[in-house]
């Protein structure tokens, strides 16, 4: 079975999943996470499925700088001048959906390092 097809970002990029998106581009689409954990959380997806960043970066290392770039127009967008950029990277690092998505979250203090 395809990505497309077992992969629940593929399905909200598909509009098989509804989702609040924030911004739609030819590359992208941003929408508000369903479980937040700030006052503002955003996950920026490719609409082409890689796994990670690891893998979107070795195979398409331009399409990785246009997500960091709509991660910022969203976070301008959203007219946030601080927030926190997110790519959790395997289990051990987070990551439960294996579709790439940077978290863009801002509102509250996160501090440094993170738990
Ligand atoms: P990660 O743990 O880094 O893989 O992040 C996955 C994120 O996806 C979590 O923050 C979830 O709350 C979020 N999430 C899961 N399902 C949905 C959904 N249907 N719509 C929006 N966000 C979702």
């Amino acid at each position: 079975m395809s990505a497309t097809a077992e992969c629940l970002f593929c399905r909200i990029v598909s509009g098989e999943i509804p989702a609040d998106v924030v911004l739609a581009t030819d590359d992208t689409v941003a929408f508000r996470d369903v479980t937040p954990q700030a006052p503002t959380h955003v996950l920026v997806i490719p609409r082409q499925h890689h796994r990670d960043i690891a893998a979107l970066a070795s195979t398409d290392p331009g399409l990785a700088g246009r997500l960091m770039a709509d991660a910022a127009q969203v976070a301008s967008d959203l007219g946030l001048e601080e927030f926190r950029l997110v790519l959790n990277t395997g289990a051990t690092a987070g990551q439960s959906v294996f579709h790439v998505h940077a978290h863009v979250m801002a509102g509250r203090d996160f501090g440094w390092p993170p738990g």
